[in-house]
C-alpha cells in the first residue's frame, strides 16, 4: 500500500506519521520530519508545506498510527517502512549473498550479481523508529554486505534506548 503526495518534488526522506497534535509537537522537538494528517491532507514537516490527498489516501491512512515511519521517495510516493503496531518490522538489506547454503530459496545468480545497496537511509530510519520498539528484524541475502552503515544502525538503536533508559531512571 502506498500514498502518492502529487505535489510533492523534493528529495527522498524518512518521516515519522502524527495524527495527533501532541505527537506532532513530540517529534518536532526531536528534531525529525514528520508527516502530519490533518482533516484536509497532510502537512510536511519541517517546511510546513500542506498537501491535499486523494480520496482512496485518505482511506489508506486509516490503517496508519502515530510513530509509523515512511520512505518518502522524490516522486512523493510515502511506503510504510516500520508500523508501531507490529512486531514483524524487517529491514531487507539485499538478495546478495557470500555463502551458498544448500536449501537456499534464492536463485545463485540473484545471491552473486545483485548489488548491494547503500544502506545509509538506515541509519535515518533508525532515528525516527520509537525507542519503545521491542523487536526489529534485519534480513538478507547476508546483510553484513552492506559494511559500516549496518553497524551504523546497531549503534544508534542502542545509544537511542540506553538514552531512553537512563531518563526514565532519572524521573
Ligand atoms: S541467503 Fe541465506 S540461505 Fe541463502 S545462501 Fe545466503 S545465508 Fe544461505
Amino acid at each position: 500500500m502506498s500514498i502518492k503526495l502529487e505535489e510533492y518534488f523534493g528529495k527522498m526522506r524518512i518521516v515519522s506519521l502524527a495524527r495527533r497534535k501532541e505527537t506532532l509537537e513530540d517529534l518536532n522537538r526531536s528534531g525529525l520530519d514528520v508527516v502530519y494528517k490533518n482533516q484536509n491532507g497532510i502537512t510536511l514537516y519541517p517546511e510546513g508545506i500542506h498537501y491535499n490527498l486523494k480520496d482512496k489516501d485518505e482511506f489508506t491512512f486509516l490503517n496508519y498510527e502515530d510513530y509509523d515511519v515512511f520512505e518518502l521517495y522524490t516522486d512523493g510516493t510515502l511506503i510504510r517502512c516500520f508500523s508501531v503496531a507490529s512486531t514483524e518490522n524487517f529491514f531487507f538489506i539485499t538478495p546478495q549473498c557470500n555463502s551458498a547454503c544448500i536449501m537456499c530459496p534464492s536463485a545463485a545468480a540473484v545471491r552473486k550479481l545483485h548489488e548491494v545497496k547503500n544502506a545509509n537511509w538506515l541509519i535515518d530510519i533508525a532515528r525516527h523508529i520509537p525507542v519503545t520498539a521491542s523487536h526489529l528484524t534485519i534480513t538478507g541475502g547476508e546483510p553484513f554486505l552492506a559494511g559500516l552503515e549496518l553497524f551504523d544502525f546497531l549503534n544508534i538503536r542502542i545509544l537511542l534506548r540506553s538514552l531512553s533508559t537512563s531518563k526514565v531512571s532519572e524521573s
